[in-house]
């Protein structure tokens, strides 16, 4: 069967296994079918040589967490990302991924109302201990939450939808920290609900596509877009790719994560006695290996923290991705052992993550977390 994969993609993956360390499910499984080499493998199998679709070749692309780790690994520039989405849009096509409770899970995402009102139900259940650990949600989802407002249109903050439904505070921390640099901000709320990563994820690109241009056409043009969750920025700079249009491509061009648009633009941002902490920087996957722009965030967290630590694990993922951590709590529990086994040896006060999904993993195996926002509003305002 065809899975759809560009021809020269697929070749361009010369088998050298030099990806292989890179690869989170690889280190903690060694099972060559759970590597990077081994699932291009099986996909040239499926493709070119009419391989049956068994079993062990769906739980070889199911278990991939997407992180992208193996891409900056690779001499030969295998665009494995593309190549996984590709498959796995396919695969949901014929419903083979992607089963009816997953698609019906992903639905109220791009509903913010239904979201928010979801999300108050279940704060209210959570307080009777009824919410499975296993979801992985915070411990303290917010039952009311003030509103964002809109403060000028030098630059819009992506909200989107769970983080907005769990995490209105890091939005608020960061409107703040981009003000305090003398920029309007609109936040866009309902003008951009979801943009569909969750959705190209579990293989329904269609969705994502439909999301996309709804988001292209409810933004103004030329405005800046920026984005604090790393998952969501990596795919609205993928739009180009996923649409195929010059429109596309021209609104991927002016979607920026919030450290990297801040890094250029904090010239005006107030001198503060800088938080007396020990901060370890967890670089969230979408952030290095898809964006690969995490070091803007050691850029504008410097000036506002006592002490910053590297991770001594090279970036590994730390088993979040998406809604990996639910689907998949065995494995994404052992790559997450070895991200906080990393931590440990830091010795940090406080993890710093860009990306909520990462970040509510991570606090649910006791690791303190925080966005880098929030650390600069801290500092800024005397206010954690
Ligand atoms: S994906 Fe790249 S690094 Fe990995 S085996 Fe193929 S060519 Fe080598
Ligand atoms: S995306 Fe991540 S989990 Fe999947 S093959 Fe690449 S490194 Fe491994």
């Amino acid at each position: 069967m065809t899975l759809g994969l560009d021809a020269d993609d697929l070749n361009s993956c010369v088998q050298c296994g030099l990806c292989l360390p890179h690869c989170p499910t690889f280190r903690v499984t060694g099972d060559e079918s759970m590597s990077p080499r081994g699932r291009i493998k099986l996909m040239r199998e499926v493709q070119d040589e009419g391989a049956p679709l068994t079993a062990e070749v769906l739980r070889s692309f199911e278990s991939c967490v997407q992180c992208r780790g193996c891409e900056p690994a690779c001499p030969s520039g295998v665009p494995y990302g593309h190549l996984m989405e590709q498959t796995r849009e396919t695969l949901a096509d014929q419903k083979k991924m992607a089963p009816g409770w997953q698609r019906l899970a992903l639905k109220p995402l791009k509903h913010p109302a239904a979201l928010q009102a979801g999300t108050k139900a279940l704060s209210i259940i959570q307080k009777t201990g009824l919410v499975p650990k296993r979801l992985g949600l915070p411990d303290d989802l917010p039952f009311r939450q003030e509103p964002l407002v809109a403060s000028g249109d030098d630059v819009y903050l992506f909200t989107g939808c769970v983080m907005d439904a769990f995490q209105r505070d890091v939005h608020q921390a960061g409107q703040r920290v981009i003000e305090a640099a003398g920029f309007g901000v609109t936040p866009t709320g309902d003008l951009a609900p979801c943009c569909g990563a969750l959705q190209a994820h579990a293989g329904l690109a269609g969705e994502t596509r439909s999301l996309a241009e709804h988001m292209m056409r409810s933004l103004a043009p030329d405005t800046p877009i920026l984005v604090d969750s790393a998952g969501c920025g990596a795919a609205m700079k993928d739009y180009g790719h996923l649409l195929g249009t010059d429109e596309a491509r021209a609104f991927s061009a002016r979607v920026f994560d919030i450290q990297e648009w801040l890094a250029d633009n904090m010239a005006d941002l107030p001198t503060v006695e800088p938080l007396d902490l020990r901060v370890a920087v967890q670089d969230p996957c979408h952030l290095r290996h898809v964006q690969r722009v995490h070091l803007a965030t050691r850029v504008v967290l410097a000036p506002y923290v006592r002490e910053l630590v590297e991770l001594d694990d090279e970036g590994l993922c730390c088993g979040a991705g998406g809604a990996y951590s639910v689907l998949e709590p065995e494995l994404a529990g052992q790559i997450r052992d070895r991200k906080v086994a990393s931590i440990d040896r830091a010795t940090p006060d406080l993890v710093a993550s860009a990306n909520p999904g990462c970040s509510m993993h991570l606090a649910g195996a006791g690791v303190p977390t925080i966005h880098p926002m929030e650390l600069i509003d801290w500092a800024l305002t005397g206010t954690r």
